[in-house]
């Protein structure tokens, strides 16, 4: 088969499962309110919950950065490119998460899977909650350790396999989002801890949705649950809450020298540019200075709950910014994630095989304005009629 007959034959199969997808234009500023294909819409698709992206002193802190530094970093930090500014943005991290070091990488996609792929391998175990994240389960699978699933949230399930399986391998790596991304719901972290430490194992926690979202200062789920522990990797992103693009991880300085030394997806790989960093630094002081941001944020979570109780719909459990509406077919979700965009509203409907039941995914902003989530609840309550 050539080349050209296997990809369309395979893009065929794609549309013919209705499995096909295009990416949408946004013209100008991000927020919470956007412009799409030409049409005003109130944006529930984003991950900017702090709605920090389009912050004048991001933007000039980037706009510096590039004027001190120049658009390119021009190398890996190992040769030619570090800057001063990686070393504060790491040390704001460290301080933020309570962790000795931080390390940040050019996306929290590539956080993930060169931390997993560098800290365990065919001598090893992983077990990760059956939801996680794309970028945790290609890390694992890099990593050539024997990968085990355990069905979501389930504790018991968890230990079960443990109790099976531990003592076959060396280490056992243990990988979970911390605020699932496709469900709202959060990990039982303090369980997890609990299971880790009885079963020898290191536990891996992706905060990417938690970041800037959950805890007193913003610092994550860890901090929402007080959870401290020196076998605990905390990784997460500067694309969501804070805004900018890349990720990082953040733990024990032995575990970031050990990364500095054996991470194929940071050592060989040009560092974060300096506007990502600029951005990325100035936003991380701005939701440490200004709880309100927060406030607002969880304020209009509340609203959004409240908003849609009165629809008859039944959410998915939550506990974050991302909540979803739950429809019993594929088809009457794309119907209402149509409807809703005929009245001016960006809610995407998620179907299987990203998930496995339909749902209407909403992302709350801390820039959503009242009317936003009233108006939002008079379409959807028409659509049910
Ligand atoms: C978005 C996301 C990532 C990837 O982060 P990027 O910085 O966008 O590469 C990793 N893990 C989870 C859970 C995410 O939602």
């Amino acid at each position: 088969m050539s080349l050209a007959e296997y990809l369309s034959k395979s893009l065929n199969t794609i549309k013919r499962a209705n499995w096909y997808r295009q990416e949408k234009t946004i013209t100008g500023l991000s927020g919470a309110v956007i412009e799409l294909d030409g049409q005003k819409l109130v944006n529930f698709a984003s991950n900017d919950y702090l709605g920090l992206s389009a912050d004048e002193r991001l933007i000039n802190s980037a706009i510096e950065a590039i004027q001190k530094y120049g658009t390119g970093s021009t190398g890996s930090r190992l040769l030619s490119g570090h800057r001063k500014l990686h070393e504060d943005l790491e040390k704001a991290i460290a301080s933020w998460k309570h962790t000795e070091k931080a390390l940040v990488f050019s996306s929290g996609y590539s956080a993930n899977i060169g931390t997993i792929s560098a800290l365990v391998n065919q001598k090893d175990l992983i077990l990760g909650d059956e939801y996680n994240h794309s970028s945790l389960k290609n890390g694992a699978k890099l990593s050539q350790s024997q990968v085990i699933e355990y069905s979501h949230h389930n504790c018991q399930d968890l230990q079960a396999k443990l109790i099976k399986n531990r003592y076959l391998y060396r280490h056992c790596l243990i990988l979970t989002d911390s605020v699932f991304s496709m469900d709202g719901d959060l990990c039982p972290l303090p369980e997890l801890q609990a299971i880790a430490t009885k079963y020898n194992c290191w536990l891996l926690i992706d905060e990417a949705h938690a970041t800037g979202v959950m805890g007193k200062t913003g610092a994550g789920c860890l901090e929402h649950f007080d959870i401290k522990g020196e076998n605990i990797i905390q990784i997460g992103t500067l694309s969501k809450a804070i805004g900018s693009l890349g990720g990082y991880v953040a733990g024990s300085e032995l575990l970031i020298d050990f990364l500095r030394n054996r991470c194929p997806t940071w050592i060989y790989t040009t560092a974060l540019s300096p506007a990502d960093t600029g951005a990325a630094l100035k936003s991380i002081e701005i939701i440490q200075s200004e709880p309100k941001k927060r406030w607002q944020l969880w304020q209009n979570i509340a609203l959004l709950k409240e908003n849609l109780n009165f629809v008859n719909m039944d959410f998915l459990p939550s506990e974050s910014a991302i909540l979803c509406l739950k429809s019993k077919t594929a088809k009457e979700t794309l119907n209402l994630s149509v409807k809703l965009r005929e009245n001016g509203f960006f809610a995407p409907a998620i179907r299987p095989p990203t998930v496995p039941t339909s749902r209407i995914r909403f992302s709350v902003m801390a820039t959503h304005k009242p009317e936003h989530f009233t108006q939002l609840n008079k379409a959807i309550a028409e659509f049910r009629m």
